[in-house]
Protein backbone atom coordinates (compact mmCIF):
# COMPACT_ATOMS: atom_id res chain seq x y z
CA UNK A 1 0.00 0.00 0.00
CA UNK A 2 1.31 3.65 -0.42
CA UNK A 3 1.16 5.68 2.50
CA UNK A 4 1.62 9.59 2.87
CA UNK A 5 3.89 9.96 6.02
CA UNK A 6 4.76 13.18 7.30
CA UNK A 7 8.38 13.49 6.28
CA UNK A 8 9.94 14.39 9.68
CA UNK A 9 9.09 10.96 10.91
CA UNK A 10 11.39 9.75 8.43
CA UNK A 11 14.78 11.68 10.17
CA UNK A 12 14.18 14.57 7.80
CA UNK A 13 14.61 17.51 9.78
CA UNK A 14 11.93 19.91 8.44
CA UNK A 15 10.11 21.31 11.63
CA UNK A 16 10.26 24.54 12.61
CA UNK A 17 12.78 24.14 15.16
CA UNK A 18 14.86 22.33 12.14
CA UNK A 19 14.67 19.17 14.04
CA UNK A 20 12.96 15.59 13.02
CA UNK A 21 10.32 13.06 14.77
CA UNK A 22 12.04 10.18 13.55
CA UNK A 23 9.79 7.53 14.11
CA UNK A 24 10.93 3.80 14.53
CA UNK A 25 7.21 2.34 14.17
CA UNK A 26 6.84 4.44 10.88
CA UNK A 27 10.16 2.97 9.49
CA UNK A 28 8.33 -0.52 10.70
CA UNK A 29 5.65 0.42 8.27
CA UNK A 30 8.54 0.47 5.38
CA UNK A 31 9.78 -2.91 6.35
CA UNK A 32 6.50 -4.46 6.65
CA UNK A 33 6.07 -3.69 2.69
CA UNK A 34 4.28 -0.41 2.78
CA UNK A 35 5.86 2.53 -0.15
CA UNK A 36 6.17 5.43 2.25
CA UNK A 37 5.34 9.10 0.59
CA UNK A 38 6.73 11.54 2.24
CA UNK A 39 5.59 15.09 2.73
CA UNK A 40 6.15 18.15 4.35
CA UNK A 41 3.16 20.65 3.64
CA UNK A 42 4.45 23.64 5.02
CA UNK A 43 7.98 23.15 3.17
CA UNK A 44 5.63 22.89 -0.04
CA UNK A 45 4.13 25.67 0.79
CA UNK A 46 7.33 27.91 0.76
CA UNK A 47 8.08 28.00 4.29
CA UNK A 48 12.03 27.91 5.36
CA UNK A 49 13.35 25.61 7.90
CA UNK A 50 13.67 26.83 10.92
CA UNK A 51 10.76 28.85 10.61
CA UNK A 52 8.86 30.77 13.58
CA UNK A 53 6.24 28.25 15.65
CA UNK A 54 2.75 29.19 13.83
CA UNK A 55 -0.65 28.21 15.33
CA UNK A 56 -4.07 27.99 14.10
CA UNK A 57 -6.20 30.67 15.68
CA UNK A 58 -10.11 30.47 16.62
CA UNK A 59 -11.14 32.07 13.43
CA UNK A 60 -9.22 29.89 11.46
CA UNK A 61 -6.16 32.13 10.62
CA UNK A 62 -2.61 30.56 11.00
CA UNK A 63 -0.17 32.74 12.75
CA UNK A 64 3.23 32.42 13.84
CA UNK A 65 4.39 33.26 17.10
CA UNK A 66 5.02 36.93 16.34
CA UNK A 67 1.52 37.27 14.39
CA UNK A 68 2.41 37.14 11.02
CA UNK A 69 -0.93 35.61 8.84
CA UNK A 70 1.08 32.31 7.30
CA UNK A 71 -2.50 30.72 6.40
CA UNK A 72 -1.76 31.15 2.64
CA UNK A 73 1.54 29.57 2.80
CA UNK A 74 -0.56 26.60 4.83
CA UNK A 75 -3.08 25.83 2.44
CA UNK A 76 -0.81 25.91 0.01
CA UNK A 77 1.30 23.09 1.31
CA UNK A 78 -1.84 21.33 1.62
CA UNK A 79 -2.96 21.40 -1.79
CA UNK A 80 0.42 20.47 -2.57
CA UNK A 81 0.47 17.69 -0.70
CA UNK A 82 -3.33 16.53 -1.87
CA UNK A 83 -2.15 16.64 -5.06
CA UNK A 84 1.13 14.06 -4.20
CA UNK A 85 -1.15 12.00 -2.45
CA UNK A 86 -3.67 11.33 -5.62
CA UNK A 87 -0.50 11.25 -7.64
CA UNK A 88 0.82 8.15 -6.03
CA UNK A 89 -2.42 6.56 -5.34
CA UNK A 90 -2.59 6.66 -1.62
CA UNK A 91 -5.18 6.02 0.62
CA UNK A 92 -3.95 6.24 3.67
CA UNK A 93 -1.98 9.10 5.46
CA UNK A 94 0.31 9.15 8.80
CA UNK A 95 0.42 12.52 10.09
CA UNK A 96 2.62 14.11 12.88
CA UNK A 97 0.19 14.88 15.87
CA UNK A 98 -1.15 17.92 17.06
CA UNK A 99 0.79 20.15 14.36
CA UNK A 100 -0.91 22.89 12.82
CA UNK A 101 -0.40 21.45 9.16
CA UNK A 102 -0.55 17.27 10.19
CA UNK A 103 -2.39 17.06 13.37
CA UNK A 104 -5.42 14.63 13.25
CA UNK A 105 -8.10 15.47 16.08
CA UNK A 106 -6.13 17.32 17.86
CA UNK A 107 -4.17 20.80 17.80
CA UNK A 108 -2.55 23.68 19.60
CA UNK A 109 -5.13 25.99 20.58
CA UNK A 110 -3.49 29.11 19.20
CA UNK A 111 -2.21 30.75 22.62
CA UNK A 112 1.45 29.00 22.17
CA UNK A 113 1.19 27.70 25.90
CA UNK A 114 1.38 24.11 24.75
CA UNK A 115 -2.36 23.84 25.27
CA UNK A 116 -4.00 21.18 22.57
CA UNK A 117 -7.77 21.34 21.78
CA UNK A 118 -10.10 19.11 19.52
CA UNK A 119 -8.90 20.37 16.00
CA UNK A 120 -7.22 19.74 12.59
CA UNK A 121 -3.67 20.88 11.40
CA UNK A 122 -4.55 22.06 7.81
CA UNK A 123 -3.31 19.73 5.68
CA UNK A 124 -4.98 16.80 7.57
CA UNK A 125 -8.48 18.43 7.28
CA UNK A 126 -8.06 18.79 3.87
CA UNK A 127 -7.05 15.01 3.59
CA UNK A 128 -9.91 13.72 5.23
CA UNK A 129 -12.38 16.11 3.46
CA UNK A 130 -10.87 14.75 0.60
CA UNK A 131 -11.72 11.22 1.63
CA UNK A 132 -8.45 9.90 2.70
CA UNK A 133 -8.45 7.52 6.21
CA UNK A 134 -5.79 10.09 8.00
CA UNK A 135 -4.44 8.83 11.31
CA UNK A 136 -1.64 10.57 13.80
CA UNK A 137 1.00 8.11 15.12
CA UNK A 138 -0.76 7.67 18.40
CA UNK A 139 -3.50 5.85 16.66
CA UNK A 140 -1.45 3.60 14.40
CA UNK A 141 -3.72 0.71 12.91
CA UNK A 142 -2.61 -2.88 14.24
CA UNK A 143 -3.51 -3.95 10.61
CA UNK A 144 -1.40 -1.93 8.34
CA UNK A 145 1.27 -4.39 9.45
CA UNK A 146 -0.37 -7.20 8.47
CA UNK A 147 -0.47 -7.27 4.97
FE1 LIG B 1 6.48 17.31 10.18
FE2 LIG B 1 4.12 18.04 9.17
FE3 LIG B 1 5.52 19.77 10.63
FE4 LIG B 1 6.41 19.11 8.20
S1 LIG B 1 4.50 20.19 8.66
S2 LIG B 1 7.63 19.22 10.06
S3 LIG B 1 5.78 16.97 8.08
S4 LIG B 1 4.63 17.85 11.36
Amino acid sequence: MNILVSHCFLGEPCRYDGASRLDRQIIELHRAGHNLIPVCPEVLGGLSVPRTPAEIQPDGRVLTEDGVDVTAAYQAGAERALAIARENGCTVAILKSRSPSCGCGEVYDGTFTHTVKPGWGVTARLLEEAGFEVMDEEHLQASLYDL
